[in-house]
């Protein structure tokens, strides 16, 4: 990312404070402070200022954050806040926007007991997140060679794949070929489920062996450059029966109808609808028991969700996934998922991995 890039968020956010009058704004999230700094050490804080921006961090991350962060750098020993408090107080300010839904409750006691009493403290959960919510042709960049990496991980451990495999061994595989592709790891902790087991939605890879006639869930990301990517594919260890068939075609009509919805300018909840119609119609829309998808970028999870009641409009440069799933107790669960970049006139669909039910 380059050191320009940096600066426009931090000025786009400096706009979004003088809107709402605050003299300050401190960053704790560390996926945010990222985003304003480059910063990418865990313990850093950023003060935004009406006219600048002060990274704090410790001793520590001295060196690293010389070389990764383009604002003003200030390294302290000890806990960070009261060195935020007192530029706080030299500064005078009236207001000081914090992140609530990020700060503890220590921190936040600590702000209220420290701060002068003339400085208000204005909970502004969410305002650097919603900035990341649209990315930048850079941002989308790092987004697609992340999903890129990704699938080529899948399609390598894929073949290595053999009916006496366990779960965890699959996920080994899968994380070893990430990081040999060149990603820092996964995303999140790669899911492999087969059997009943697929059934749950975020089962943890187990000691049980793939065996002969099973389905089998995979859902991994990658994350490369501190972008991460998020694919769920489904494999069939022998020869599927019919209503195995029957509900993954269901769950890839749901799944293409829902991409086939997004599209600048409708709502998230929109998309989840057009995916809860298919599976109706199939009588399967009771066993959908998540949203159809979120969005994806310095973190895995970040907004916009697309859920029921998702009343927020997309916009061409959001990075999304798509995957609806049904879990049915006792047989199985479907879930196919892609990571789609929203567009102007619809969506264009990054992960280039087929979405056929692999038999093996
Ligand atoms: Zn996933
Ligand atoms: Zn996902």
């Amino acid at each position: 990312m380059s050191a320009s890039a940096f600066e426009s968020r931090r000025l786009a956010l400096q706009r979004r404070m003088a809107g709402a009058k605050l003299d300050a704004l401190l960053v704790s999230h560390s996926a945010n402070v990222r985003y304003l700094s480059g910063f990418t050490g865990s313990n850093g804080l950023v003060l935004m200022l009406v006219d600048r921006a002060i990274l704090f961090t410790d001793p520590r991350y001295k060196i690293q954050a010389s070389s990764e962060v383009d604002c003003r750098v200030q390294v302290v020993r000890g806990p960070l806040l009261p060195h935020v408090l007192a530029v706080i107080k030299r500064l005078r300010a009236r207001r000081l926007g914090f992140e609530n839904n990020r700060v503890s409750f220590e921190a936040y006691q600590f702000l209220k007991e420290h701060l002068p009493l003339k400085t208000a403290l204005d909970p502004v959960a969410g305002w650097v997140e919603e900035q990341r919510m649209i990315k930048s042709d850079d941002e989308i960049d790092h987004i697609r060679r992340s999903v890129d990496l990704n699938s080529a991980a899948f399609e390598r451990a894929v073949t290595r794949l053999r009916p006496d495999m366990r779960e965890s061994e699959l996920a080994a595989e899968l994380d070893y070929r990430m990081r040999r592709l060149g990603a820092e790891g996964p995303a999140f902790e790669t899911i492999v489920a087969s059997g009943p087991r697929t059934a749950w939605p975020h089962a943890r890879p187990s000691s049980d062996k793939l065996r002969g006639n099973a389905l089998v869930l995979v859902d991994m990301g990658a994350n490369l450059d501190g972008y991460a990517s998020d694919m769920t594919r489904m494999l069939f260890v022998g020869r599927p029966g019919a209503r195995v068939k029957r509900t993954y075609g269901a769950v890839l009509e749901a799944q293409l109808a829902a991409i086939d919805a997004v599209r600048a300018g409708v709502t998230a909840e929109s998309v989840d609808r057009a995916a809860r119609r298919v599976l109706r119609s199939h009588k399967l829309d009771r066993a959908f028991v998540h949203s159809t998808g979120h969005g994806l970028g310095l973190e895995i999870h970040e907004p916009p969700r697309l859920g029921k009641k998702d009343k927020v409009t997309l916009q061409a440069g959001m990075a999304i996934t798509v995957e609806p799933g049904v879990y049915l107790e006792g047989f199985a669960g479907i879930r196919i998922e892609d990571t789609v970049v929203v567009t102007s006139n619809g969506c264009r669909v990054l992960t280039p991995t087929s979405k056929d039910l692999r038999v093996i």
